[in-house]
C-alpha cells in the first residue's frame, strides 16, 4: 500500500482561508482597547457550526470565552482525544517593525504573513480542518474534542479553565498545535518564579552601624543560587530535548537612585527558574531559600519568600499513544519519522498536564522561534500536511486500538 493512498482527504483551501481569516482579527488580550479573543471565537463557533457541530461557549473572564466542540464518532466506545489551541496573540508591537501589515493575512511566495500566522492561528484552523475531515470519512469510536482557549499568552485562563471541567476529566490524549518546526515535542520545561524579600531597618548612609542593610545580605544569595545551580546541572546533565537546568536572578531591587543617603529597608530578589522533568520543585525552592536563610542571617536581615507561579515540567512517554499515533502519522504523510523535540517555555499544554494530568504532546505548523517576533508568518504547505497529520494521528489513536480505551 502506498502511503499517500490512505490520506484522509483535508480541504486544505477552506483551512487557509479560515488561518487567514483569523489572522486578520487582531486578538491581542488589551482590555485597555478592548481587544480580546472574542472575534476569533465566534468565527470558530460559526465555522463549528456550519459543521452541524455544537461548539460550546464558556466565558473564561469578561468577553473572553473558550470555545469547545465535541465530535461523536458515532461508532462506539473508545478513547477521547482532544485538539487544541488558543485564540490570542501577543501584540505585533510596533508596526514599524514590520515589512508587511501584521493583520493584512497576506499570502506572498508560499507564505502566510501576519501576526498569529504561526502562533497559532495556522495550527487551530488545520485541527479545525483535520476533525472535520475525519468526520467526513465515516463513524469512529471514541470522540474528539476540538478545543479554542483563551488567554494562552497571558495567564493561561483558559486551559486553566477548561482543565477544571468535567469534559478534561474524560479526555485520553491532548494534541497541541503550538508552532515547533517539524518536532514532535512530548517534553516541555518546567518553571518557578520564586520571589525572596529581604526585610532589614532603615538607616542614614553616613551612620549604616544604625540600619540593617538588605543589600548586605545579595551577594552571599546570589553566590548561592549559582552554586546551586551548577549542582543541579552536574547532578542532571543536559536533557536532550530541553537542555539544562537554570536558576536565573531576574530582579534584584533595593533603594532608591535620589536617595542615596538612605539604606532601605527591603530588598526584593526575583528569579526565573526552568527545570526538566525529574526536578521536585518543593524541595529546589527548599534548598534556594534555606541558602538564602543562611545569608539573611549573617546580616541580620529577615527573609520572605513567595513562588509566585509554578508549572512543573511536562514528561510523557514517547511510547503514549497520543505521542505514538502523532510519530506514524507524521511518517505516514512525510515519509520520513519526525524528530522528537523539547519545548523551552510552557503552553496550554503544561496547566492541562497540571492539572488535569492529561497526556500533553505538542506539534504544530510553523518554526519553533518565529512566534512573537516580527514578520510572522507559516509556510502555506504547512497548513495542509498538518491538517493530514492531525487527521490521521486521530483516527490511529481513535481508531487502531492503539488508543486508551477508557
Ligand atoms: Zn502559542
Amino acid at each position: 500500500m502506498s502511503p499517500t493512498a490512505d490520506w484522509i482527504p483535508v480541504d486544505e483551501s477552506a483551512a487557509l482561508e479560515l488561518a487567514r481569516a483569523l489572522v486578520r482579527l487582531r486578538t491581542v488580550n488589551d482590555p485597555s482597547t478592548g481587544s480580546s479573543e472574542l472575534p476569533a471565537v465566534t468565527l470558530v463557533a460559526e465555522t463549528m457550526r456550519s459543521f452541524g457541530w455544537e461548539p460550546l461557549i464558556t466565558e473564561v473572564a469578561p468577553g473572553r470565552p473558550n470555545v469547545v466542540a465535541v465530535i461523536e464518532g458515532g461508532a462506539g466506545a473508545g478513547p477521547t482525544l482532544m485538539f487544541e489551541g488558543h485564540t490570542d496573540v501577543v501584540t505585533e508591537g510596533d508596526p514599524s517593525d514590520w515589512s508587511f501589515d501584521p493583520f493584512g493575512a497576506e499570502v506572498l511566495d508560499g507564505r502566510l504573513l501576519g501576526r498569529g500566522s504561526a502562533d497559532m492561528k495556522a495550527g487551530l484552523a488545520a485541527m479545525i480542518y483535520a476533525a472535520r475531515a475525519l468526520e467526513l470519512e465515516g463513524p469512529f469510536p471514541g470522540r474528539l474534542v476540538v478545543g479554542a482557549l483563551v488567554d494562552e499568552e497571558g495567564l493561561m485562563l483558559g486551559a486553566k479553565h477548561f482543565a477544571r471541567t468535567a469534559l478534561a476529566a474524560e479526555v485520553d490524549g491532548v494534541i497541541i498545535g503550538e508552532p515547533e518546526g517539524g518536532e514532535v515535542c512530548a517534553v516541555a520545561k518546567g518553571a518557578i518564579r520564586l520571589r525572596l524579600d529581604l526585610v532589614g531597618a532603615m538607616a542614614h548612609g553616613a551612620m549604616p552601624q544604625h540600619g540593617r542593610n538588605p543589600i548586605a545580605a545579595v551577594p552571599g544569595i546570589l553566590a548561592g543560587i549559582v552554586e546551586l545551580q551548577t549542582g543541579l546541572q552536574e547532578e542532571l546533565g543536559e536533557h536532550e530535548h530541553l537542555g539544562w537546568c537554570y536558576l536565573t536572578p531576574t530582579v534584584v531591587a533595593a533603594g532608591d537612585l535620589d536617595q542615596m543617603n538612605v539604606i532601605p529597608a527591603r530588598c526584593s530578589i526575583g528569579l526565573d527558574i526552568r527545570t526538566v522533568p525529574g526536578v521536585d520543585h518543593g524541595a529546589l525552592v527548599g534548598d534556594i531559600v534555606s541558602a538564602a536563610r543562611v545569608h539573611a542571617r549573617t546580616h541580620e536581615v529577615g527573609l520572605d519568600y513567595e513562588v509566585v507561579d509554578d508549572r512543573p515540567a511536562v514528561d510523557t512517554p514517547v511510547d503514549h499513544p497520543v505521542v505514538r499515533s502523532l510519530v506514524e502519522a507524521h511518517e505516514l504523510v512525510h515519509g520520513e519519522r519526525p524528530p522528537y523535540g523539547g519545548v523551552p517555555g510552557a503552553t496550554d499544554g503544561t496547566i492541562l498536564t497540571r492539572d488535569a494530568g492529561l497526556a500533553t504532546v505538542v506539534y504544530g505548523p510553523g518554526g519553533k522561534w518565529i512566534a512573537h517576533q516580527a514578520d510572522e508568518y507559516v509556510e502555506v504547505a504547512e497548513i495542509g500536511l498538518y491538517a493530514r497529520v492531525y487527521a490521521e494521528a486521530a483516527r490511529r489513536f481513535l481508531t487502531t486500538g492503539q488508543g486508551v480505551t477508557r
